[in-house]
């Protein structure tokens, strides 16, 4: 389903075409920049906030585009450090950003790794079986400047712990989009937006510090080896045979692992960074040692990096994630031969942060609610 906006968002717009909307009104050249400067630099949080513009050209901005198309609607923190930001979007639509600080040893909370994740979609429509932002199906594909919203309400909430200095999105080591949707899914949507987060007149954000998962649609995979911007690719592969990723990733049947893995190759070829190959524990599903040596084959082959998580419960879905003594034998079978492989412990776990669940909740508990209901 599409949904159109009463009004685009400034949030979705380039250099490029915001220079040529304000040109149709005859406004000098310099004007893109300076707006685009006052939303991303000094975080206007309204139309007057932009004081070197002029009143009548500020006027028609705020006729023509919404400044900020995803209001705040619920922050929570969890006692690991994970602030999970819920939005609401112009149609009531919910979707959630992700904050996980991961401290480091001998140091403040002030120097934690501190990585974004966000979201492309309301809903999903590749139907992963263990997953909460399947279950209702695909609602609508979110626009870019929804995207790019998502990163400024960070700055924002940052911005406001901060009181004396703005806080940079650099100061953030990583941005990944594993939020609710499948990326891929809505791709010239989410080249927009990454284009708007690395370009010098907007976010500034380093692609190499942006991952992009996928749950596998092998000619996105090819089309993204293409792009210029060489940003960091992470494949949901959780199942290293066809029979067990089928099982619970409908998309292995549309793009087998006969297909999936010389995307994958070819993409690392192109870039020359490492792939992630990010494999969820479920117990009784991929948790095998079989699978954990088809799986050292595969990351080997593909000179890629194994990131397993332990699966996270999701109410109403029977899947459970294996014990810590499997999690790490499983571990150790795929890191022998030199394979790099990290068991993560998962942040956030408190809140619900993994896909999804944050937003079922909340609809589950206001029923009727806007923004609930997500169907196709
Ligand atoms: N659609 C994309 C990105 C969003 S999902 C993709 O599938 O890659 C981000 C990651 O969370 C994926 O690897 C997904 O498989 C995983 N995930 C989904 N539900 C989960 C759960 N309940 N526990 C742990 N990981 C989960
Ligand atoms: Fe969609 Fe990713 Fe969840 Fe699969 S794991 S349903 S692709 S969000």
């Amino acid at each position: 389903m599409k949904f159109t906006p009463a009004k685009p968002a400034l949030t979705g717009e380039t250099l490029e075409t915001l220079t040529a909307r304000l040109a149709g009104r005859g406004e000098p050249a310099f004007r893109a920049r300076q707006i685009l400067e006052w939303v991303y630099k000094k975080r206007a949080r309204s139309w007057d906030d932009m004081t070197n513009l002029p009143r009548p050209l500020r006027a028609w901005l705020g006729e023509t585009f919404a400044l900020l198309p995803a209001a705040l609607v619920l922050n929570r923190q969890s006692a690991d450090v994970t602030d999970k930001l819920l939005l609401e979007l112009e149609d009531r639509s919910l979707i959630e950003t992700v904050i996980i600080r991961v401290p480091q040893e001998g140091v403040g909370l002030e120097h934690s790794r501190k990585t974004i994740c966000i979201s492309t979609q309301v809903g999903c429509a590749m139907g992963c079986v263990f997953c909460a932002s399947g279950l209702a199906g695909l609602k609508r594909d979110l626009a870019a400047g929804e995207i790019v919203a998502q990163l400024l309400q960070v700055c924002h909430l940052e911005d406001a712990r901060t009181p004396r200095a703005r806080a940079e999105l650099a100061s953030f080591d990583n941005i990944v989009v594993m939020g609710m949707g499948e990326p891929l899914a809505n791709y010239d949507a989410l080249l927009r937006a990454l284009t708007i987060v690395n370009a010098e007149w907007g976010l500034g954000f380093g692609a190499r510090r942006i991952t992009i998962s996928t749950s596998g649609l092998v000619p996105k995979i090819r089309r993204l080896a293409d792009e210029a911007i060489g940003f960091r690719l992470a494949i949901s592969l959780h199942g290293a045979s066809d029979a067990v990723r089928e099982r619970i990733m409908p998309v292995n049947k549309a793009y087998p692992l006969a297909q999936l893995l010389p995307a994958v190759r070819e993409f690392h070829e192109r870039h020359g960074r490492m792939v992630t190959l990010e494999f969820i524990l479920i117990e009784d599903v991929n948790d095998s040692l079989e699978q954990a040596d088809l799986l050292r084959e595969i990351a080997r082959d593909l000179h890629a990096h194994v990131n397993l998580i332990p699966y996270n419960a999701v109410e109403g879905l029977p899947w459970r994630r294996p014990s810590v003594l499997r999690q790490e034998e499983f571990a150790r079978v795929v890191r022998t031969a030199g394979v790099s492989v990290t068991l993560r412990r998962e942040k956030g776990h408190d809140i619900d942060a993994a896909c999804g669940q944050l937003r079922l909740k909340t609809e589950k508990a206001a029923p009727g609610a806007p923004g609930g209901g997500a169907g196709s």
